[in-house]
Formats: C-alpha cells, structure tokens, sequence
C-alpha cells in the first residue's frame, strides 16, 4: 500500500496500522480505525501508570498496545499514523521510509476520514504561522458564526480534527488551526482557502532548518480553491504562495495594516478594509469594520483579524458579519492579559508568547518594562530580541533552563539593564520571580511575563506558567491591599 493508493476510500479491513504515541490525537486514532476493521497496534516510548490505564482500555476494545518502545517498526506495518509531535528523525520513521511505508499525521487521517459516513464533508478554512493562530482561528469562528454558519475552531485548538470531522454534529465550514508538526505530516490536505500569518525562526530543532519549517507551512496553501492569504509584511508568507500548486482560479490575497493594494485587505483611517473581495477591485474599497471593534486592537492583533476577514470574506461572508464577529470575540487566556495593578506598576501574563516573534510583539506593546522571560529556547537566539526592546527595559528576572542564552544577549547588547538570574526551578520560583520584578519596577511600569521560551522545564504547559504569575501576582495584591 503506497501513499497514493491509501485514500478516503481505502478499505480499512484487515489494514495493518500502527499508530505512533498514546494520546490526544493516538488514542481516538486507534479507536477510529479499529472501528473500521483495521488491525492496530499503538506504539508507545513512556510505559508509566497513565500509559498502562490508557492501553488496557484500548486491549479492553482488541487493539495491541505496546508500551515502553516506540522505535520500532512492526513487521506487518502497511500504514503509520503519528501524534503530530513525534520528532521526523525518530527511528520509527525511518524504519517507515525504509520499508515504503505511509506516515499520516491526525490531521492527514481526519482529511481522509471525512465523508467517508456517507455526509457532505465541510470544507477547511486553515490558518497557520508561527503566531497568532490561535487568537486568529478564534476570530475566524467567531465571524463565520455572525454570518450563521455552523462551525467550530478546531485542530491544534483543543477540539481534535478527528472528532470534528467523525463527530455527530454537521458543519457548514470549519476553522482549522494547524501547527508545522501537522503540516508536515498532513501530505493530501487541500483547504478551501488558507492563511500563513507570518514566518519567523521556532521549533527549529524539531524541523531542523528555517527551509525545512517554511516548506511545511507553505503546504498549507498546496491545492487550495479559492484564496491563498499572505501578510504583505512578511515577504516570506507570499513566497510559499507563489510556490505552491493550487487550483485554478486560486487568488492570493494579502493584508497590510496599512492602505491595501488590489487583491489585498488593510487599514484607512481607522477602518478595515477589504480590496480583494468586490467587484472592481481597481477603484473600489469595502468597509469592514473599526479598529477599535479588533479586541486589543494592538498591531498585531489587527493584522491577525485581516487574515481571519480575508477567509471568511473568501468563504463568501458578507461585511456586516465581519465586524459583528469581530467585536463578539473574546481573546484566550495568557495572551496580554492584564492581571493587576499594584503600587501603579501594571502585571501583564504573556505566557503564551512562547518564541522571540511572539515576545516582540508583547514588548513593542509597552514603554517601560521589566521583562520576566526564559525556559527552554528550542534553539532560538536573542541578539535582535534584545537589541530591539532594550530602550524600553527597565529590567529583567530570568527563569528556566535557558536563562544563560538571554542573559548572554543582555549583556551584550544592554549591559545597563539589571538582570536578576533565579537558578532555581521548584514550584515558589515564579512567585519569587515576581516578587523580584516588583524590586526593580517603578510607577508607571508594567511587569511582563513575555518568556520568549517553551515552559516544559519548569510548569506542564504555558496555561500552568500564566497561571503561576498570575497568582503570584494575586498574591501580592491581597496583600497590598
Ligand atoms: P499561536 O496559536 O500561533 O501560538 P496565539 O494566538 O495563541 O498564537 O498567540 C501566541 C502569542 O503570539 C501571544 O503571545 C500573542 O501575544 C502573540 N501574537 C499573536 N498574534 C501575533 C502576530 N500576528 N504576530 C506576532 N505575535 C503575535
């Protein structure tokens, strides 16, 4: 069984699948295919109590587990199906290629498995970039649902792909948010339409180049109908369109925060407006919304709605729905959220700025800063991080594993900014953290937990970071209070 030959269509009985990782995306995988006359077996590296209560579920159902060994190749193997973060140089893949085997991601699986119960499947409307999916799947949501249409955001989201394309309830369209990982593994994907936000260096060590990361976005443009969305300022986006294979009469659509050109969305005097999707695009211009209907209207967030309006502009929504989603949307937690203020110096959790594109965002949002960042760097430098923010730091405390590598680049580039370097990673070192950025802050101040780091080291995800600052911080307002 080749890659082409395996299609939706593919008869599942008697198929020889492993699936690589117990999990999220492994555990409904396996149960998905089961279900489907396929002889799975799930392979898996931790062999721990959660992993063992997990596989005797599965057992329970006649799939074979196998716990402690997710390196090697099950001889009968004619098909892999991987969690979307299992590292491509893996042992388990390699045996795959060697053996001509087919490796699909969860999301490569829910694109085969749609329609196949017999309904129409919704189409795709796909976001991708190194920031901001999130924020802009959400948006997207929540203005394909002012327009009526039944949808969800869904895909590196929370909401599994898998569940939403076998689940019971039916969709008109769906809002995906889709990682590198995914990309990479999702071969035969083909939107209705797909955005790249932006392009900057993260998850390097996992991709192993820049070129290596772009290539996989970019396939999230590859096959697309009707727009392939780019940001005007990050030249890097519109090359993957011109590079990818789409179908006939596909558009590419840019957005700019500044006026927009024919074919593009941007802003005029404080609106969003949309050249792209109108009859003459040569001399006319469609108003969208306001700036201020963008919830926090800061640069980036705006650009982050243009990409969100340009899809569901594509998918045929009108404008009114625009700006109705747009102001009915609500930003996720840890993302600039404004905590406290105490003694007039403001708290802001960030903690999701996982990278150095995302923390330059958060910095260029305040004037005068002390900046709480560090944990593990996922092979990220500093040096134009810091050079860039430096005016505006009034200091930094430094957490984490890779705390070195920032503090390396402050003493660099902004010697005169006090750091504080806390060499202990136990669960009292953010609140210490914070007690420190409170020493060096003045009135008029924010404190930013902008880590411009991954949180594994210390917390199990960036929400349990946040939330450590933020009660924290809490903490200390009850007692100034
Ligand atoms: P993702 O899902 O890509 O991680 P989020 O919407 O969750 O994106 O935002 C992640 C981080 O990136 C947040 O810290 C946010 O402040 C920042 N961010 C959001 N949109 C952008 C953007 N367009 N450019 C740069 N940074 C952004």
């Amino acid at each position: 069984m080749g890659s082409q030959e395996v299609s939706s269509t593919v008869d599942w009985q008697g198929k020889h699948v492993t699936v690589a990782g117990l999990g999220v995306s492994g555990i409904p995988a396996a149960r998905a295919l089961h279900e489907r006359g396929a002889l799975v077996t799930v392979v898996n590296d931790g062999d721990d109590e959660r992993a063992r209560a997990q596989a005797a579920e599965l057992e329970a159902l006649g799939i074979t587990v196998r716990l402690g060994d997710g390196a090697t190749l099950p001889p009968s193997t004619e098909l892999v199906v991987t969690a979307p973060g299992w590292q491509p140089d893996k042992p388990l893949f390699l045996a795959a290629a060697e053996a001509g085997v087919p490796v699909w991601g969860d999301v490569e699986l829910a694109w085969r498995l749609r329609g196949t119960d017999g309904r129409e499947p919704a189409p795709w409307l796909a976001v991708t970039g190194t920031n901001g999916k999130t924020t802009t799947v959400r948006m997207l949501a929540s203005i394909l649902q002012a327009a009526g249409l039944r949808t969800a955001a869904v895909g590196n989201i929370g909401v599994s792909l898998l569940d939403a394309v076998l689940g019971e309830t039916e969709y008109d369209v769906l809002a995906v948010e889709l990682s590198s990982y995914q990309l990479h593994w999702a071969p035969s994907l083909r939107a209705h339409s797909a955005a790249v936000l932006n392009l900057a260096p993260d998850h390097l060590d996992w991709h192993g180049s820049m070129a290596a990361y772009a290539a996989d976005k970019g396939r999230v443009y590859e096959g697309n109908t009707v727009a392939c969305v780019y940001n005007a300022a990050d030249p890097a986006t519109e090359d993957l369109v011109r590079e990818a294979d789409v179908e006939e009469g596909c558009r590419a659509i840019g957005f700019t925060l500044g006026a927009p050109g024919p074919s593009q969305l941007g802003v005029v005097d404080g609106i969003l407006v949309d050249r792209a999707f109108v009859a003459n695009r040569q001399k006319q211009a469609q108003e969208l919304a306001e700036v201020t209907d963008v919830n926090p209207p800061a640069p980036h967030n705006i650009a982050n709605a243009l990409a969100a309006a340009a899809l569901a502009r594509a998918f045929g929504v009108e404008p009114a729905a625009v700006r109705d989603g747009l102001r009915a949307f609500r930003p996720d937690a840890h993302r600039i959220e404004h905590v406290a203020d105490i003694d007039e110096v403001r708290y802001v959790d960030d903690s999701k700025a996982t990278n150095t594109h995302a923390t330059e965002a958060s910095l260029a949002a305040y004037d005068s800063i002390v900046w709480i960042a560090g944990g593990l760097a996922k092979g990220a430098t500093f040096d134009e991080l810091v050079t860039g923010a430096a005016k505006r730091l009034r200091g930094a405390v430094l957490i984490g594993a890779d705390r070195a590598l920032i503090h390396e680049a402050l003493t660099r580039h902004a010697p005169e900014v006090p750091v504080v370097d806390l060499d202990r990673t136990d669960t009292g070192a953010m609140s210490e953290a914070v007690a420190r950025a409170a020493e060096l802050a003045r009135p008029g101040d924010t404190v930013l937990l902008a880590p411009a780091c991954a949180s594994m080291d210390m917390f199990t995800n960036y929400n349990k970071r946040g939330e450590a600052f933020a009660d924290a911080v809490r903490a200390r307002a009850d007692e100034s209070a």
